[in-house]
């Protein structure tokens, strides 16, 4: 109840409760205790509420303070019958809305207390007539109070509907925030994971991940093979060609690597011009058999640099293990392969014996 729906509500009782002193000749002094109660103590209820810490309580005090009065009307006037129905019912709903059902017991401990005292006081009589003009003012008056009651209920749910809709915006808004960092972040860690020149798994990735895909083969009883890859004699293409030339070699081995390469298999860049695959699953031979497939397409793929074109070739070592081994362990027996082919004349594939458990394989 904000201060002006009850001060005019407050004014229609105010002329009710006058018109009935007025049309049944009562004393004329009830005509300042009726602005007291009605025009006065509205006001002295706002100033009530708005000083205090908790105006909420302080309002529900009031609303008892209400019909308490309204109480002492009904009694003192000797119960009008519809002064006493729009005093009581309107006191009563008044608390509903801010109580609920309790705020009925509270209207009603109200009314009956200034019932009570108004009969102690002016004497229990019983007049329940009332003037026809004053009948008319007291449904006018509670028909106005009751609409104004459903204006203010709708006025609180348009708020209520505006108040979710915008919460339902603001959510929908999060929620697409929390998308696009989620894309972002993702898109931020793939970039870390990436060698720019290439867009291969960097060296960092591999670290990460080769431990884990060791483990993993191991558990399944699977096989896991390495391919080392390097390009032979490549500096020479460098200082013959230029740098731009020698990425561009770079960038046309990384494009055929991931071409003949299975999903599950992890494609690095390990180095410079030094690429590792890592083979999930697949045993020495067919890691061999991968190995030479890289070596022959990359051989018979000429680069196209200037107006001529580059044939470069690689060398490969394979490495394959059937047992739990340290991910730099794998590596070093890769690397020797590797050695071992630019030792033998480059442009080729060599393969160290598959690691197992079994002593003589070792
Ligand atoms: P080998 O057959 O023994 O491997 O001879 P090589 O000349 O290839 O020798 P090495 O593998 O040691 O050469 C590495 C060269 O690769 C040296 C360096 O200039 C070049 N290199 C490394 N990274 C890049 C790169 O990103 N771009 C270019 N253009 N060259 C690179
Ligand atoms: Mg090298
Ligand atoms: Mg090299």
């Amino acid at each position: 109840m904000n201060r002006r729906n009850r001060s005019w509500s407050f004014v229609a009782v105010f002329l009710t409760l006058a018109s009935h002193v007025w049309l049944e000749q009562l004393s004329p002094w009830l005509y300042p205790a009726l602005a007291l109660s009605f025009l006065l103590w509205p006001q002295l209820a706002y100033l009530r509420a708005r000083q205090s810490e908790n105006s909420m309580h302080s309002e529900i005090n009031n609303l008892v303070i209400d019909s308490v009065i309204f109480g002492l009307w009904i009694a003192g006037l000797g119960f009008p019958v519809w002064i006493t129905f729009i005093l009581a019912i309107s006191t009563t709903i008044n608390l509903m809305v801010f109580r609920g059902p309790p705020g009925v017991l509270h209207a009603l401990g109200g009314l009956v207390a200034g019932i009570v005292f108004g009969g102690l006081y002016a004497g229990f009589r019983f007049l329940p007539d009332i003037h026809w003009f004053t009948t008319v003012l007291a449904v006018t008056s509670i028909s106005l109070y009751l609409l104004l009651v459903g204006y203010v209920s709708f006025s609180r749910n348009q708020v209520l509907y505006h108040a979710r809709e915008q919460q339902r915006l603001t959510e929908r808004e999060l929620k697409q925030q929390i998308e696009e960092n989620r894309q972002l972040q993702e898109k931020l860690q793939d970039q870390a994971n990436r060698d720019p020149l290439t867009g291969l798994y960097n060296r960092r990735y591999l670290d990460d991940s080769l431990q884990r895909e060791i483990s993993r083969c191991l558990r399944q009883g699977d096989p896991l093979s390495l391919v080392l890859i390097d390009l032979d004699h490549f500096k020479a293409v460098n200082d013959d060609h230029g740098h731009n030339a020698g990425d561009l070699v770079i960038s046309q081995l990384a494009l055929a690597l991931t071409t003949l390469s299975r999903a599950s298999d992890i494609v690095c860049r390990f180095g410079g011009e030094e690429f590792l695959v890592v083979l999930p699953g697949t045993g020495l031979e067919a890691a061999e058999a991968r190995a030479e497939e890289y070596r022959r397409v990359f051989e018979g793929t000429p680069v196209p640099v200037d107006n001529a074109s580059l044939s470069v070739t690689l060398s490969a070592g394979v490495a394959c293990s059937y047992r739990e081994i340290a991910p730099d362990e794998l590596i070093r027996y890769a690397d020797q392969a590797l050695y071992q082919a630019k030792e033998t004349g480059r442009n080729r594939v060599v393969s160290q014996a598959p690691l197992t458990d079994e002593p003589q394989m070792a």
